[in-house]
C-alpha cells in the first residue's frame, strides 16, 4: 500500500503525498485511511517534525471515496458502518487536534492541505479537518461535496465541520445541492482559505507551516465561547434558517430522498450539541442513509453505471471513431442544438437547411447561447469566436465532403428524410444518423445505399441541457456505426444508451404510457390535482399533465393518430384520446399556446390547473387512494421498461435505469425502473400488477419475466450487484 508517502525536509516540514498507483485520480480506501493515520502519528510523534503539508502527487487532490469501500461497509451491516465511520472521525479529529494540549489548546503541530486541483467528497472533508486549506489557482479544479447528488451526504465530518465553519445558511448550497466551485469561488464562498499560483503552492504551504502560531491551529468550535455563524436552531436568526431550510428541502425533494432528510436532521441535531457529539449524530444519520436501498440504487445508476456507459461499456470492439467533421441537416430546434454542443466540443460542423436564412438562424442559436455564457462570464470572447468559427451554415450539400458523421434533424416525415438521405449519400460516405423520435430506423434505412452505416442518434430537447442520447441500432446497422455514435456522444460529453429498433425506441416508449395513464385518470374523473401531486410525491419531476402541456398536446394527438393507424384494432388508448382530442379541439394545445391542462398568464407563466376541465370530465364522487394513483403512474412506465428488456429493445438493465433517470427524470431516488423493482421486490411488484390488472385492465399484466423472478425470488441486479458493479 503506497497511497500515501511521507518525506521530511531539512526544516522539519513533513510532506504527506497522496498518490494512488494505477489511477488517474486519487480515491480513498479503508487501507489508505489507516496508512494516512499511521503517517500522521509518526509525524506528530517525531520531535524533529514541526508541521505537515498534505498534498497530492497528481494533477488533482482527490475525487472522493472509493465506492467499493461504501459497498463493502454496507455488506457488514449498520454496526459495521457506524464503527467504520466513527473510526474515520477519530483519525480526522486527531489531525484537527494535531497533538495540542486539550486544555490550553497549545503545542499542536500545524497541518495544511495543499490542493493542486479538484478536491471532492472525502477529498475535501479531509482538508476541512486540517488547520488551513490552500489551493492552486487552477480554473479547471472543482471543489465541493457532491455526495447528495448520488443519494448520500458528507459523512466523514464534512457536514458537521462545514456548518460550524460557515453556518447552516451558507453551507446549504454545498451540502444540499452539492454545489461545486473552482478554487477562487471556493475561497469566496468560504470553503477554503487561500488561492495561490500553482507553482507557489508547496512553497506557500511550507511558509505557513513554519510561521503558524498556536492560535492558528485552533478551530473555532474548539475555542472557548464558540458561537455558530448564523445561529443555532433556538437562536432567533438560526430559527428562521432552520424552519426555512426544512420547508425548502421538503418542497424541492417532496420527501422522497432519504439523504436530504437525514442531512437536515444531522445538521439540526448536531447544532444543538458539542462538536464530538455532533460527529456521532452525523455518523448515525449517515449509517441510516447507507443502509437505505435508495442510496445503493442511486450510487449504482447515477455514478457507477452512468460512468461505465460513458466509458463505452457496450461499445463494439472496433478502432477509434472520433468524429472530426460533422454534418447536421436541418437547422431547426434540434439541429441547431446538436450543432452547438458539437462545436463546443471542438468538432467542425457543417449545418445545412433548405434555405440560407434557416441555416443562419440555426447558427444564430449557438451565438445566442454563447452570448449568454459571455454575459455570465463563463465564456470568453475568444472562445465564442472559436466555437462559432467551427459552424458553417449553408444550403450546399457539397460542403459535406469529408464529414465522417451526418446527423439528420429535418421534419418528422419519412419522405423528406428519404430525400435528404439520398442527397447526403451522393456527396459523402460518413455514418448517417437520424434524430427521428418516432419513425423506426430500419424503415428509414431503406432509403440508404449503405444501411450498415445508418443509425439512430436520438437527442432530447433542449439539446444543450439534456444529457442522455439514445443510440438506436437498426436491423442492418453495423458495429462501426454504433462505435461512431458512441465516440461522438463521448466527445460531446453526454451519456449514451444503445437500444434496438422498435416503436418509440426506449425513452418515449416508457414516457408515453405515463402521460397516457395520467390523462386516462382524468377521463375516469380522478381529480387532476391528485394525479399531478401523486406523481411529484413519488419523485417524478413533472406530473403527466404538466409534461404533456410542455411537449404540446397537438404532438400528443399526432402520435396517437399515427399509433392508432399502425396498431389498428389493437390500439388500447381510446379513452386517452377522448380527452386529448377534446383538448386539442378547444385550442388548448399546451404551454406554447398559453392554454392546456394548466392555465397560463399572459407572460406564459403556469398558474394552476385549468378549472374548465371539470365541465367536460367531472370529478368522480369517490377518489382513489394516493398510493393507487402512484402505482398506476409508476407501473405504466416500469412495465414498459420490463417489456422493452424482454423484447430485446433494451439489452442491458444499466442502460434502462440510467436512460430513464437522465432521459425523462424517472424517480431518481429509486435508481430507475429496474432499481425500483429491486427495491420493492418482484413478489410485491407482482401483487401490485395483479391488483391493478383486476381494477384497471390488462395493460398492467405482469410480464413473464417478472412472474418468473417472483417465483424464483431473484432480482434484476442480484444480491451482490452493488459490490460487483462498484
Ligand atoms: P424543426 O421543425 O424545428 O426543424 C426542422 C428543420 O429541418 C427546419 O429548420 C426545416 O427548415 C429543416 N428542413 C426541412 N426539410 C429539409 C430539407 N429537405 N433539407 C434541409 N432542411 C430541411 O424540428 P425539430 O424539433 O428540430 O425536429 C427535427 C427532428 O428531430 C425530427 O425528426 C423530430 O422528430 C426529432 N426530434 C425532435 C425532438 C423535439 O423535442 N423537438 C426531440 C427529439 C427528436
Amino acid at each position: 500500500m503506497t497511497d500515501f508517502s511521507m518525506t521530511t525536509d531539512a526544516d522539519g516540514v513533513a510532506t504527506i503525498i497522496w498518490d494512488v498507483a494505477a489511477k488517474s485520480m486519487n480515491v480513498m480506501s479503508t487501507e489508505a485511511f489507516a496508512l494516512l493515520s499511521a503517517l500522521v502519528d509518526q509525524a506528530l510523534g517525531d520531535a524533529a517534525v514541526k508541521g505537515i503539508i498534505l498534498t497530492s502527487g497528481k494533477r488533482d487532490f482527490a475525487g472522493g471515496m472509493d465506492l467499493n469501500v461504501i459497498a463493502r461497509m454496507r455488506a457488514g451491516g449498520a454496526q459495521a458502518i457506524f464503527d467504520g465511520v466513527m473510526g474515520m472521525h477519530q483519525v480526522l479529529r486527531k489531525i484537527e487536534r494535531a497533538g495540542m494540549d486539550p486544555k490550553t489548546l497549545k503545542g499542536g503541530k500545524p497541518i495544511i492541505a495543499a490542493l493542486p486541483g479538484t478536491a471532492l467528497g472525502i477529498g475535501l472533508e479531509l482538508p476541512l479537518a486540517c488547520h488551513r486549506i490552500i489551493a492552486a489557482d487552477n480554473p479547471k479544479a472543482k471543489i465541493g461535496l457532491p455526495e447528495i447528488m448520488v443519494g448520500i451526504f458528507p459523512g466523514a465530518g464534512g457536514t458537521t465541520r462545514l456548518v460550524r465553519k460557515m453556518g447552516a445558511m451558507m453551507a446549504a448550497p454545498y451540502l444540499l445541492e452539492g454545489k461545486l466551485s473552482d478554487p477562487k469561488g471556493a475561497k469566496a464562498g468560504g470553503l477554503i482559505d487561500e488561492v495561490v499560483a500553482p507553482e507557489a503552492l508547496l512553497a506557500r504551504a511550507k511558509e505557513w507551516v513554519l510561521t503558524a502560531t498556536d492560535a492558528d491551529l485552533v478551530k473555532p468550535w474548539d475555542a472557548k465561547g464558540y458561537k455558530m455563524p448564523g445561529g443555532t436552531p433556538y437562536h432567533p436568526a438560526g430559527f428562521m434558517t432552520f424552519v426555512g431550510a426544512s420547508a425548502m428541502v421538503m418542497g424541492k425533494t417532496m420527501g422522497v430522498y432519504p439523504a436530504a432528510k437525514a442531512l437536515l436532521a444531522a445538521v439540526y441535531e448536531g447544532a444543538l450539541v458539542p462538536f464530538d457529539t455532533a460527529l456521532k449524530i452525523e455518523a448515525r444519520h449517515f449509517t441510516s442513509v447507507l443502509m437505505n436501498p435508495s442510496s445503493t440504487a442511486m450510487i449504482r445508476s447515477l455514478f457507477i453505471n452512468k460512468e461505465a456507459l460513458e466509458k463505452g461499456a457496450n461499445r463494439p470492439k472496433v478502432p477509434d471513431q472520433t468524429v472530426k467533421k460533422l454534418g447536421v441537416i436541418g437547422a431547426g430546434m434540434m439541429g441547431a442544438g446538436i450543432a452547438y454542443v458539437s462545436a463546443l466540443a471542438g468538432i467542425e460542423v457543417v449545418l445545412i437547411d433548405a434555405t440560407q436564412e434557416a441555416a443562419d438562424k440555426g447558427r444564430a442559436h449557438s451565438e445566442g447561447l454563447l452570448d449568454k455564457g459571455v454575459q455570465r462570464k463563463k465564456v470568453t470572447a475568444e472562445k465564442k469566436a472559436e466555437v462559432l468559427g467551427r459552424i458553417t451554415a449553408t444550403t450546399d450539400y457539397a460542403a459535406l465532403a469529408g464529414c465522417d458523421l451526418i446527423v439528420e434533424a429535418v421534419f418528422e416525415d419519412p419522405k423528406v428524410k428519404a430525400e435528404v438521405t439520398a442527397k447526403v449519400e451522393a456527396v459523402c460516405d460518413g455514418v448517417f444518423a437520424t434524430n427521428t423520435s418516432t419513425l423506426p430506423i430500419s424503415g428509414l434505412a431503406k432509403a440508404s445505399v449503405r444501411p450498415e452505416r445508418f443509425i439512430g442518434i436520438h437527442f432530447f430537447s433542449p439539446v444543450d441541457k439534456m444529457n442522455l442520447v439514445e443510440i438506436i441500432r437498426g436491423r442492418e446497422t453495423g458495429d462501426v456505426a454504433v462505435a461512431k455514435a458512441l465516440d461522438f456522444v463521448r466527445q460531446i460529453r453526454k451519456t449514451p444508451i444503445v437500444v434496438n429498433d422498435a416503436r418509440f425506441f426506449y425513452a418515449n416508449r416508457c414516457i408515453i404510457p405515463y402521460i397516457n395513464e395520467g390523462i386516462r385518470m382524468v377521463a375516469e374523473g380522478v381529480e387532476p390535482a391528485l394525479v399531478e401531486n401523486a406523481a411529484k410525491l413519488v419523485g417524478m419531476p413533472l406530473g403527466p399533465l404538466q409534461l404533456v402541456d410542455e411537449t404540446s398536446i397537438d404532438l400528443g394527438v399526432k402520435i396517437a393518430k399515427a399509433t392508432r393507424a399502425a396498431m389498428g384494432d389493437a390500439y388500447p388508448d381510446g379513452a386517452v384520446d377522448e380527452v386529448l382530442f377534446w383538448m386539442a379541439d378547444q385550442g388548448r394545445l399546451g404551454k406554447k399556446a398559453g392554454a392546456g391542462f394548466y392555465a397560463y398568464d399572459a407572460a406564459g407563466k403556469r398558474e394552476g390547473l385549468w378549472d374548465g376541465l371539470a365541465a367536460r370530465f367531472p370529478e368522480a364522487a369517490g377518489q382513489p387512494e394516493l398510493g393507487e394513483v402512484q402505482h398506476r403512474l409508476l407501473m405504466a412506465q416500469v412495465l414498459e421498461a420490463v417489456r422493452a428488456l424482454e423484447g430485446g429493445v433494451l439489452t442491458d438493465i444499466r442502460e434502462g435505469d440510467v436512460g430513464a433517470i437522465l432521459g425523462w427524470g424517472f424517480a431518481p431516488w429509486s435508481g430507475g425502473p429496474f432499481g425500483w423493482l429491486d427495491i420493492i421486490g418482484a413478489g410485491r411488484a407482482l401483487e401490485i400488477c395483479d391488483r391493478l390488472t383486476a381494477r384497471h385492465g390488462a395493460r398492467f399484466a405482469a410480464p413473464a419475466m417478472l412472474r418468473e423472478m417472483a417465483a424464483k425470488g431473484t432480482s434484476f441486479y442480484g444480491a451482490k450487484a452493488d459490490a460487483k458493479a462498484a
